[in-house]
């Protein structure tokens, strides 16, 4: 591991495509424990309800454990919520619970529904030093997502290597568009990354030709392939980083962690 720089100030990444499957969170937790493991100090905010980037990063989250909803419903100080995840020492995680499937519903009839996680983070950040805050989204462009794109700088689309890949961008842009309008002008798009991708097909290639092509400033050089160790770590309630230090996807996302911290300390000069 190749230590990285700390930030002047916090980067928020939020993890965005409203496809499933994608590798929203793979990406989510791989690309945390990557960067803490370099030596930064890394909030995850798992905001999808199924709560798998908080399984992967070894963190419980049965009915009953206090994490987003409650930062969202009750507003709950992320600080009385943050978990330490045992994938990576500096990583902290407020988990998802089954509970955030009610809180798209229950959040429309809310003060500042749009803004509730944004205040939240920035408080946290006032008094915790962080580096990056990575939001992990559910499939979907409702309230959960509005909310990490109103609380997040930069928006990390991945792009799975596979038919029809673009679908949906175009609709997640227009999204994207009408919150940096209307709900926070710091939003943008930092990087684009290409899943999943398979060297052995013309597909694979033409996938990544293409997303160069559309987004050729954005488009990370680093692609993450596809292999079953990335796929089997969740399971076993690890990041592939610890699952199989050495395997290619822990290669890819270590890569991608210094594409992004590089990416980040030119911006900030
Ligand atoms: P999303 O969060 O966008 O729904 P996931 O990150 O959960 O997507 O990925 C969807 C499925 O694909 C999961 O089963 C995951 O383990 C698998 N997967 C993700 N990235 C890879 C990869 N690079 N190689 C193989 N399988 C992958
Ligand atoms: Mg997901």
């Amino acid at each position: 591991t190749v230590p990285l720089p700390h930030l002047d100030a916090p980067r928020r990444i939020v993890i965005a495509n409203q496809k499933g499957g994608v590798g929203k969170t793979t990406t989510s937790v791989n690309l945390a424990v990557a960067l803490a493991q370099g030596g930064l100090n890394v909030l995850v905010v798992d905001v999808d309800p199924q709560g798998n980037a908080s399984t992967a990063l070894g963190i419980p989250h049965q009915e009953g454990v206090r994490g987003s909803y409650e930062l969202l419903l009750d507003e709950v100080p992320v600080a009385d919520l943050v978990v330490d995840s045992p994938e990576a020492k500096g990583l902290k995680v407020v988990p998802a619970t089954i509970d955030l499937a009610g809180a798209e519903l229950e959040l429309v009839s809310k003060v500042a529904r749009e803004q509730r996680l944004s205040r939240a983070i920035r408080d946290y950040e006032a008094d915790h030093d962080v580096d990056f805050v990575i939001f992990d989204c559910p499939p979907s462009l409702g309230l959960l997502t509005v909310n990490a794109l109103v609380a997040a700088s930069d928006i990390l689309i991945p792009i799975q290597s596979e038919y029809y890949a673009l679908e949906g961008v175009q609709q997640l842009m227009r999204t994207i568009s009408l919150v940096k309008r209307q709900l926070n002008s710091d939003l943008e798009l930092w990087a684009v990354l290409v899943t999943m991708y398979d060297a052995r097909t013309r597909l694979s290639a033409q996938v990544a030709e293409e997303v160069m092509a559309h987004f050729p400033k954005e488009t990370l050089h680093t692609m993450i392939p596809r292999s079953v160790r990335i796929s089997e770590a969740p399971s076993y309630g690890q990041s592939v980083l610890n699952y199989d230090p050495n395997s290619v996807g822990s290669n890819a996302y270590r890569k991608v962690a210094q594409e992004l911290s590089q990416r980040a300390m030119k911006e900030q000069e």
